[in-house]
């Protein structure tokens, strides 16, 4: 019994060994400071759950779009998709980040790099709303996005037509994008909920062909929680995320929720080896993202939810994939 214990002590001891190994340093590839609604906890929340995660550098952007309490609705929402009210395209949102990010103290700002959100990716104006933007605030932003299109039921809630990833008014912001040399994250999901095949890969396929000069953050791979809700997990997402990754030198991966799992991770929890050597193969053009909107008190659970596969990895790729790599395609001269 004793023996049992002792043993059962030195496993756990040589288990924290182990966990405590690496204490990865993270950049946060995408994060939102605001919800649906345009709240926020507010940047002492945000700074405080940073620093208490070795979460050194943030990708910080508004929600391009506000969820309405419609004239009909006898209850507030909650959340986007919490009744049948429509979202609309929401351009105060990057005022609201611009703000917050302002009013940080000097020794902060390095560790914040806002990226623009608030614009319809339909409207062929938007360009424009764009570099006027660039305009006012001189050197505050950094990248463009998250750029919402096929983006399963909030596609379906927003008003107006669906935005496809290359259509005419997103070409003209890559345009924009690449001569300001500003990456673009963009989640344009690879299929629909149902369709058991890559239905809209190439809305995002021809973008990347036909902007070389645009650096493009794919979000969560092309894949999200409502898509696995309906079919689990996507066979072809792995061969088509290979072949993109050869293809494309200016194709970067969020690996944020919905890629950790099912995955990154197996059911019990365990790496799954193909990812692991698509990412040791491809070591620069991978990066992590909690997706938390508004609310920092689990940023760090997010954060810390990689460490297994992190761990898995060599540990210099690990580092990369960690943190360095969200830093790499940030504008070169800032
Ligand atoms: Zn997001």
């Amino acid at each position: 019994m004793v023996a049992t214990r002792l043993s059962l002590a030195c496993v756990l001891a040589l288990c924290s060994v182990f966990a405590s190994a690496r204490e990865y340093r993270y950049s946060d590839a995408h994060l939102h400071y605001v919800d649906f609604f345009q709240e926020s906890a507010g940047m002492n929340a945000l700074l405080e759950a940073m620093a208490k995660n070795r979460i050194e550098h943030v990708m910080i952007s508004g929600v391009p779009v506000a969820k309405k309490w419609h004239e009909d609705e006898p209850k507030r929402p909650r959340y986007y998709a919490g009744d049948d009210a429509d979202a609309y395209w929401y351009s105060a949102t990057d005022v609201i980040v611009a703000a917050a990010v302002s009013k940080l103290p000097a020794d902060k700002r390095p560790y914040f790099h806002p990226f623009l959100s608030g614009f319809n990716p339909n409207d062929k104006n938007s360009d424009a709303h764009i570099q006027r933007m660039l305009d006012l605030n001189p050197g505050l932003w950094q990248g463009i996005g998250e750029v919402f299109t096929r983006h399963d039921d909030l596609t379906a809630l927003t008003s107006g037509d669906t935005p496809r990833a290359n259509n005419e008014a997103m070409t003209r912001i890559y345009h924009l994008a690449a001569e300001n040399d500003l990456p673009v994250l963009l989640h344009s999901n690879i299929t629909s909920k149902r369709e058991k095949n890559p239905l809209y890969l190439a809305e995002i396929e021809q973008p990347l062909r036909n902007h070389p000069h645009t650096r493009f953050i794919w979000a969560h791979a092309g894949t999200s929680l409502e898509i696995h809700r309906h079919q689990v997990q996507m066979d072809f997402l792995l061969p088509t995320l290979t072949r993109l990754l050869e293809s494309y030198p200016n194709l970067y991966v969020d690996l944020s929720w919905s890629v950790l799992r099912p995955y990154l991770l197996d059911k019990a929890g365990k790496p799954r080896p193909q990812w692991l050597a698509l990412v040791e193969r491809f070591p620069e053009r991978f990066m992590l993202g909690s997706d938390v909107v508004g609310r920092f008190n689990k940023l760090g659970e997010e954060m810390h939810s990689f460490d297994p596969f992190l761990d898995a990895l060599p540990e210099a790729v690990a580092r990369k994939v960690a943190r360095d790599n969200f830093l790499a395609i940030l504008p070169r001269k800032r």
